[in-house]
């Protein structure tokens, strides 16, 4: 049996309420609310377009940091706009494989044509985290709806900072030791081989080097502002576990993946034109949910480079 999911607090008499697994922070310069009791938040009484003041920035990460996705409605931005509130979280960075939008390099898009199958646009099946196979994989992406379907096409996010903390003592400690090697040498081979109606659309040309689509991350990554610990362990992109087979690292793999579907850890976003959307990638894991159809779907998002991951071992307070 799998360790019991039920967070501590659960145990207690009476206290303050928890979500996305820490008591709910207090907020003076904007309006949040709870998607689910796992991640995610909307956020409101903030206009994007403008530059944010210091006190009203400091209250958008703290939801970020703790909610992991944090949504704004009604945000008519332009792609100027759109990068200059990105750059809060960081440096945007280019993707070796998703396909860039318009004359922008420094922006991917999603997008989905009413006659197209489901499988064109790169957003798997499962759960994944976007670009794990680099040595900095993405802090966040900044996505936003230009056209959305009518019905469906939400997308999807499981916390995983959750599963981490669900996991047993045994599992956890496990786990701490172990690194995973994540690569994306292959995926312009792989796509190749599909027969022309099943490939994705891929990214032509990009400028990263082999070395830097194959590298090796911990399995349990530690957030480096509030040193909380999640698993980091995924299918998409994995090769194996360092030490490990390539069936034993499959078993458990599969395993831990299957963590992640439970409903518990998830909350789903509906999009609608102008939505604006910032979910952690080191955090959580994301998919679209194709479930449209006949149907234009188009977002367009940046991507903001983050650290190279920390494993338990790695990470000291910042202060
Ligand atoms: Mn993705």
């Amino acid at each position: 049996m799998s360790a019991s999911p039920i967070v501590d607090a659960d145990l207690e008499p009476a206290g303050t309420p928890i979500v996305a697994g820490l008591p709910m922070p207090t907020f003076k310069r904007i309006g949040v609310e709870p998607i689910s009791g796992a991640c995610g938040c909307e956020i409101s009484g903030v206009d994007l377009r403008r530059p944010l003041d210091e006190e009203t920035l400091a209250e958008v990460m703290k939801a970020f940091d703790q909610f992991l996705v944090i949504v704004f409605r009604d945000q008519d931005l332009t792609p100027e706009q759109h990068k200059a509130f990105s750059r809060y979280f960081g440096e945007i960075t280019e993707l070796p494989q998703a396909p860039t939008y318009g004359g922008h390099q420094d922006m991917q898009e999603v997008r989905r044509e009413a006659y197209e199958p489901e499988n064109v646009v790169p957003s798997f099946e499962h759960f994944h985290t976007d670009s794990p196979f680099l040595p900095q994989p993405p802090k966040c992406i900044v996505m936003r709806a230009l056209e959305v379907p009518q019905w469906g096409g939400d997308t999807a996010f499981s916390n995983a900072h959750l599963v981490y903390e669900h996991l047993s003592d045994g599992m956890k400690a496990l786990l701490d030791g172990l690194q995973v090697v994540y690569s994306g040498k292959d995926i312009w081979a792989k796509n190749e081989k599909l027969p022309p109606e099943k490939r994705l659309r891929l990214r032509e040309s990009h400028s990263f080097t082999e070395d830097q689509l194959e590298n090796i991350h911990p399995a349990v990554r530690v957030h480096p502002n509030t040193g909380r610990k999640a698993l980091f362990a995924t299918s998409a992109y994995f090769k194996r576990f360092v030490g490990w087979s390539e069936e034993e690292s499959r078993a458990l793999l599969a395993y831990l993946q299957g963590l992640a579907q439970h409903l518990h850890y998830h909350c789903r976003v509906k999009w609608k034109k102008d939505t604006l959307l910032v979910w952690d990638n080191r955090f959580t894991l994301h998919r679209g949910v194709h479930d449209f159809k006949y149907e234009r779907r188009h977002l367009i998002r940046t991507t903001v480079a983050g650290e190279r991951p920390l494993g338990p071992s790695d990470w000291r307070p910042l202060r």
